[in-house]
């Protein structure tokens, strides 16, 4: 997967397609591109979804109020999954899951209590996608989006870079909670080698991380 554009904005067009939206917050627009072939998304749903699951459980308490496909025909049932979020058995599941964990990060470096999301996939090219986000800072959801993404193609395609990106997933949450200012003391809590800590520093100033945004919360 891979992100073309982002661009925050009011984008009112959308409102009516999810009803969760307040009429006036800031969104969020992601636009991006699934990479590989049909197929490898549809195959590899299944697990995407039980791993992002296991690892971020508060998505099962989210709640989905779009996602209305009654008009197309799919052949690939996802009857079988257990799944808190609306699937339709096509591409757009993982577009979509890549929203909902979107959503959740902006959630969990944020602080924000509530945010809505919406997954729009376009006629043509077939592979392209909309995702938009509300938020309170394009910063933060921003940040979210790039961890999102790092992290989905860490599963998609090399698991064995999943362990540091979430490694700077926990040090943003444990920023936006003590404050940049108080690196020694994030240090300290974390208990990780220098290494480590560089090496999820450095994962975030690529994520684009807003340090400085966070820094006044001590
Ligand atoms: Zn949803």
């Amino acid at each position: 997967m891979k992100i073309i554009t982002c661009e925050d904005g009011a984008f009112p067009e959308i409102n009516h397609l999810n009803h969760d939206f307040k009429t006036d917050s800031l969104r969020l627009r992601i636009t991006l591109d699934t990479t590989l072939s049909r197929d490898y998304y549809i195959n590899l749903f299944p697990k995407l979804l039980f791993t992002v699951l296991d690892i971020f459980p508060n998505i099962r308490k989210h709640h989905c109020s779009h996602g209305q496909n009654s008009d197309t025909l799919r052949e690939n049932s996802m009857d079988h999954l257990p799944s808190p979020i609306k699937l339709v058995g096509d591409v757009i599941d993982t577009v979509h899951l890549f929203e909902h964990l979107t959503l959740e990060l902006q959630c969990l470096i944020g602080q924000m209590a509530q945010c809505s999301g919406l997954t729009c996939n376009y006629w043509s090219p077939e592979n392209r996608f909309d995702v938009y986000i509300e938020c309170d800072d394009s910063r933060i959801a921003q940040f979210s989006c790039n961890a999102a993404i790092a992290l989905f193609n860490n599963m998609l395609h090399a698991e064995e870079k999943m362990v540091s990106t979430l490694d700077a997933i926990y040090l943003a949450q444990t920023i936006s909670k003590a404050g940049w200012q108080k690196q020694e003391i994030i240090k300290q809590k974390l208990g990780w080698s220098e290494l480590k800590f560089e090496q999820a520093e450095e994962h975030l100033r690529t994520f684009a991380f807003p340090f400085r945004a966070l820094s006044a919360v001590a």
